[in-house]
């Protein structure tokens, strides 16, 4: 007979969705009401402000996608790109391979730039094809590629694209929360991100900025936006402030109030502590993980301090240390994507999940596991290295 789900608990230091706060699940289960309700409508308000803060912006056109990040980047490439557009598309992961293919999808022309898996845009190749394709209209890259782990410089890409007076879509879905994200200082004309990442909420709400310049692209558009849904111009007239809304679709009310209060959270702690705190755990889960042995793929310098890409030690079982420890500690991390594959753990110490209970467990948890397999570690050594990075 089927009964009632009940998940079972886990620690959650994947690559997403990471763990969710009380704070946040209480504000979801509160009750349902209408999405034009006045009340509704002014959380919906408050959430434009909060995110307007949390992304660094003054942009009028920012707002929470009712999809999950995936279709926050469609929202951005949809709206943005048209028939015979070139768009510059950086590639070191899963995810500018996503980006390539919106760009194709619409009839764009992907004009790609690629670097290693493990490695960050080089703003160098970046320059080099823009002095190729003077006429690209947009530069497209992922500022935390959370396949590999790597941060690659936002900032300095974006400047490369303005003089060439190009629009810039970039990707922070896992940075947003987790590492600092400046919309307005760095010139991002779009951005997507998600809920389920450093803003520790259930998935499925992509918040998404549009700068005043990627809103005239929109409106200058000489075809009409091939997606009903993800179409800005009506979107826009929903989320819009002035108390004259229009019934588009009905926003995932409950998961909105659970973004408020993520928002909230983050808010209330300060986004400044927030990337202090994702840097602060993450050093002291490398403290504990190089003095077991264990090595990391990317380079300090462009490391993501909520995703650790670690080296499978040689002849260690991935899939069987990853059962392990979800059997064992109910701790999920992540797996290698692509030609990471078995080369790979993701650990993810984001929103929520970045604190030093986590770090002490998955240390702890991973070194019996690997201990009971016979792996090439240092054993007894990793905890005390990560208590002396905390001191
Ligand atoms: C998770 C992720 C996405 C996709 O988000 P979904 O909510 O899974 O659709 C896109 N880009 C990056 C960098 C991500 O980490």
């Amino acid at each position: 007979m089927i009964t009632s789900f009940h998940p079972p608990a886990r620690t959650l230091m994947g690559p997403g969705p990471s763990d969710v706060s009380p704070r946040v699940l209480a504000a979801m289960a509160r009750p349902t009401i209408g999405h034009l309700d006045p009340a509704f409508i002014q959380m919906m308000d408050e959430i434009k402000v909060m995110l307007k803060t949390v992304f660094n912006t003054d942009n009028e056109l920012t707002i929470p996608v009712s999809a999950p990040g995936s279709a926050g980047m469609e929202a951005c490439f949809v709206n943005l790109v048209e028939r015979g557009d070139k768009v510059i598309v950086c590639q070191n992961g899963v995810f500018g391979g996503r980006m390539k293919e919106n760009v194709q999808r619409l009839g764009g022309e992907a004009i790609m730039v690629e670097d290693a898996w493990g490695k960050h845009v080089d703003p160098d190749k970046v320059r080099a094809a823009f002095s190729a394709h003077p006429d690209a209209k947009i530069l497209a890259f992922v500022h935390a590629e959370t396949s590999t782990g790597v941060r690659s410089d936002a900032q300095a890409l974006c400047a490369i694209a303005k003089e060439y007076g190009a629009l810039t879509i970039v990707d922070a879905v896992t940075s947003l929360a987790g590492i600092e994200v400046k919309v307005d200082e760095w010139g991002i004309d779009a951005i997507y991100s998600g809920t389920q990442k450093c803003l520790s909420c259930p998935p499925g709400i992509s918040p998404v900025s549009f700068s005043d310049a990627a809103v005239e692209r929109v409106k200058a558009r000489t075809t009409s936006v091939p997606s009903w849904f993800l179409d800005k111009n009506l979107v826009m007239g929903y989320w819009s402030g002035g108390g004259k809304r229009a019934y588009h679709h009905t926003a995932p009310i409950n998961s909105l109030y659970a973004l408020h209060e993520a928002l909230l959270l983050v808010l209330e702690e300060g986004q400044e502590n927030v990337w202090a705190r994702h840097q602060k755990h993450h050093l002291a889960l490398r403290a504990g993980l190089e003095a077991m042995g264990l090595t990391f793929l990317v380079d300090e310098s462009h490391r993501l301090p909520q995703l650790n890409s670690v080296c499978i030690p040689e002849g260690v079982d991935d899939a069987a240390v990853r059962t392990a420890l979800l059997q064992n500690y109910s701790l999920e991390i992540g797996a290698g994507l692509g030609s990471l594959a078995g080369k790979v753990w993701r650990i993810g110490l984001m929103g929520a999940a970045c604190n030093q209970r986590n770090v002490m467990l998955c240390l702890d948890a991973l070194e019996n596991t690997l201990q009971g397999m016979d792996a090439p570690i240092k054993l007894g050594v990793a905890a005390q290295a990560a208590l002396q990075a905390y001191r």
